[in-house]
């Protein structure tokens, strides 16, 4: 053989091989991770075994009345990021709150659960009002628009995230009090804050809750049917807080709740699939203790996993916003939990679709 002839069969084969490369390459990437035909696939076949395990014991014949509210367990909704400004304020005047969320109701959505939750991105000030000095993003909602989502069943909200502070130290301190005065509960200091207490805020479903101080808004526990139940929140978006601050306070939580649920609002805007760092934060707060964790911030789904027996879900996406240049950031994950008298945690997802800030669609995930 010449040796030109053995360097060009020598070239193709090198091309062949990259070529098959590049295809397995696609292939592995793009079956995995990747939101397809409204399913989730998760990386990690380990993952994928046990979530479909958790989701076929909750296949149910009928569409959504998969809660019993009147036994022991414990039954929890959470919606990603709720934005009632903007443009999604504009519809609001014109059309009302009624247009935007009425599927929720035809469709019995939320009721039946115990916790309605969902991540309050902005302020709740006096009227709406808007604080000097303005900046780019600058969300502050009504308390009489708040008020109105009681007729949908929210009950809790999480306000750890980058948007409580829009309207400065004066929105924080008015967006406690308000929701106190409307009878919410709420979590949540303003971003890269955990609050300084030691001291824990203890209620019992019913009562009102306490305004909140930054001495103390990371955390509660709310008494519900006898138990515990522990709600942290905390932000990481423009400065990260101390890990281990945070790994500190779960452990302290864990010893006085029966149940705890952690909010945070971390991650990459627009990536699918949850950072290294927001997987090692998620699971190194399970090995601590953490029961459930509810991500949000990227404004579009991320995948989610069971780890440890307890469900991480790293960002639910957005649930009312006014993202509308792309499918991705008009869709977020409701996630329904059910957690038995034994702490069992059955889980079903469902996909939730708005076109112009307007529920269109209510997916139920296999
Ligand atoms: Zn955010």
């Amino acid at each position: 053989m010449s040796n030109l002839r053995y360097k060009k069969i020598l070239l193709l084969g090198i091309l062949l091989i990259l070529l098959i490369t590049l295809l397995l390459i696609n292939f592995v990437f793009t079956d995995n991770n990747i939101f397809k035909n409204n399913k989730i696939i998760i990386s990690s076949q380990n993952v994928i075994d046990n979530f479909s395990d958790i989701i076929d014991r909750n296949v149910s014949d009928s569409e959504f009345d998969v809660i019993n509210p009147t036994d022991e367990s414990i039954s929890l909704l959470f919606f990603g990021d709720l934005m009632l400004d903007r443009h999604v304020g504009e519809k609001i005047d014109k059309y009302g709150l009624d247009y935007l969320l009425e599927k929720l109701n035809k469709e019995n959505f939320t009721s039946s659960y115990d916790v309605v939750l969902a991540n309050l991105e902005g302020a709740v000030a006096k009227d709406g009002a808007h604080y000097l000095p303005h900046s780019l993003y600058d969300f502050s909602f009504s308390p009489n628009l708040i008020s109105s989502l009681k007729k949908y069943n929210f009950n809790f909200f999480n306000l750890a995230n980058n948007h409580l502070s829009d309207q400065g130290q004066k929105g924080i301190e008015e967006t406690y009090q308000n929701l106190s005065d409307l009878g919410f509960y709420y979590f949540g200091c303003r971003d890269a804050f955990l609050s300084p207490s030691e001291e824990l805020l203890e209620l019992k479903m019913g009562d009102n809750q306490p305004v909140l101080s930054e001495e103390n808004c990371s955390d509660i526990v709310v008494d519900i049917k006898n138990k515990k139940i522990a709600f942290l929140g905390f932000s990481m978006v423009y400065k990260n807080i101390d890990e281990n601050r945070v790994i500190e306070r779960i452990k302290s939580l864990k010893e006085k709740s029966d149940l705890l649920i952690v909010n945070v609002h971390f991650g990459i805007e627009y990536q699918e699939l949850a950072s290294q760092n927001q997987v090692n934060l998620a699971r190194k707060m399970v090995d601590n203790g953490a029961d459930i964790i509810i991500g949000h911030h990227p404004h579009v789904i991320q995948n989610y996993e069971i780890y440890q027996q307890k469900p991480i879900f790293y960002s639910l996406g957005n649930f009312i916003f006014d993202q509308y240049f792309s499918p991705e950031t008009q869709e977020g994950l409701a996630v329904s939990l059910t957690v038995s008298k034994d702490k069992e945690i059955v889980s079903q997802v469902y996909k939730i679709k708005t076109k112009g800030s307007r529920i269109d669609e209510i997916l139920k995930m296999p």
